[in-house]
């Protein structure tokens, strides 16, 4: 069983560290946060929070803060990135908050570590360590840096993750095969089509863009999703020349109006989209991962930061029941596995829809035709409706 007075030590303060640390010292759990970095980045550039998400955020007591920076978007739209033809709409806005129980909205990836941060800050059963970069996860190694040996060690390092390496069963990550490019540009440089009260995904072969705006910075979050090959194994790559000419060529054949998105912009950042779909995420009693460092996924459907905080709310669920502690995390792992598989299921699809070509692209664009916005809505039930297990 697990010990409230036994602390916790989680490595990396990303979206999955610090929502974990909040819902442990929620149920009375004593937390070590661990992180490499000094201060923070503002990696990551945009994200999109579903209300699956927001639902563990309010009861967090995070919303007022979320809702002071985010947009909450009318709808999500997709569209033909070649003749900027309109293929489907999801309603979201008061929409979203009535269906789904929770509101949907985009921001700026800092600031949601920036507001997770400010709480952790606040509750006393949470200690951050900041500019601590750990080699190795073992808890004296934890405990040289935190004073305390945890008794659980809680791998939330990233799809790179070093504590993975000691689980055994566990897998490495993989490349997928495709890349992201990031990029903002500004509301009055921004084609036309942009729609700022909209999150917009342009459909094309082989490659799709999502856009949304960033009300913290009055710009668009743009991201290019493009097949390719170069697969360096770090995130947030400044673009190289031939990065560069597989951007261009993936959108030389889009609508005039995208063009100048792609030529001579402001570098965009580069990032590689590795993924860990199987392996182990437990070792007994002593270690468990969640996030990406356990199940880092494509953001196909927008939910890997999602995931995490979903991870974070039901581990903590787990080790608050009583149970002894490596049955309890048996129990997170079992539940969770199932839930991200049918997330990465999703994600998958709408891989295949999005680059579709051709006759797939045509069958696409027809069943798109024929569902009205409630019916597609429908189909999001299950993702955002989603209420975590206690
Ligand atoms: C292009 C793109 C778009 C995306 N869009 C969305 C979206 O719209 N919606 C969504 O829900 N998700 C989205 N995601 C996914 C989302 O960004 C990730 O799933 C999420 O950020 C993962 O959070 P994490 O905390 O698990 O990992 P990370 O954010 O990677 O955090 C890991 C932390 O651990 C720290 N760390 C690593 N190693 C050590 C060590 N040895 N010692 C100490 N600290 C360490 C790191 O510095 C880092 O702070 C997107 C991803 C990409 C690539």
């Amino acid at each position: 069983m697990h010990s409230k007075g036994e602390p916790i030590a989680i490595v990396g303060a990303g979206i999955a560290g610090l929502t974990a640390g909040l819902c442990l010292a929620l149920r009375g759990m004593s937390v070590d946060i661990i992180e490499q970095a000094g201060q923070l980045s503002a990696i990551g550039a945009g994200l999109q929070l579903s209300p699956n998400a927001n639902l563990i955020l309010a009861r967090l007591g995070l919303l007022p803060a979320l809702e002071a920076m985010w947009t909450e978007p009318d709808s999500i739209c997709l569209m033909d990135g070649r003749t900027l033809k309109p293929l489907a709409q999801v309603p979201s806005g008061v929409f979203a908050r009535k269906r789904w129980g929770a509101p949907y909205g985009v921001l700026h990836r800092a600031s949601l570590q920036r507001i997770l941060i400010a709480a952790v800050e606040q509750q006393p059963l949470c200690r951050l360590h900041l500019g601590m970069r750990l080699e190795s996860a073992l808890p004296a190694a934890i405990a040289a840096v935190t004073g305390r040996a945890p008794g659980l060690i809680i791998g939330a390092d990233g799809v790179w993750s070093s504590v993975r390496t000691q689980i055994p069963g566990s897998r490495a990550a993989r490349f997928s095969g495709n890349i992201a490019f990031r990029f903002t540009t500004g509301s009055r440089q921004a084609p036309a089509v942009f729609d700022a009260s909209k999150v917009m995904a342009f459909l094309g072969p082989k490659a799709h863009l999502v856009v949304y705006p960033l009300r913290e910075t009055q710009t668009f979050n743009v991201v290019a999703i493009v097949q390719g090959k170069s697969a360096t194994a770090s995130w947030d790559e400044v673009l190289s020349a031939g990065a560069a000419r597989d951007l261009n060529s993936a959108f030389s054949r889009w609508h005039a109006e995208l063009q100048p998105l792609f030529k001579g912009h402001e570098a965009p950042t580069c990032w590689p989209l590795y993924e860990v779909s199987e392996g182990a995420w437990q070792d007994g009693p002593h270690t468990i991962l969640i996030g990406d460092a356990a199940h880092a996924m494509m953001p196909f459907a927008a939910q890997g930061a999602a995931m995490a905080i979903e991870d974070a709310w039901e581990l903590a669920a787990c080790l608050d029941k009583g149970q002894p502690r490596a049955e309890a995390l048996e129990r997170f792992v079992a539940q969770r596995k199932i839930r991200i598989k049918k997330v990465r299921a999703r994600g998958s699809f709408n891989r295949f829809a999005y680059h579709a070509s051709g006759p797939v692209r045509v069958a696409r664009d027809f069943v798109l035709s024929q569902k009205r916005p409630e019916d597609l809505a429908a189909d999001f039930d299950w993702l955002y409706g989603y209420v975590p297990r206690d």
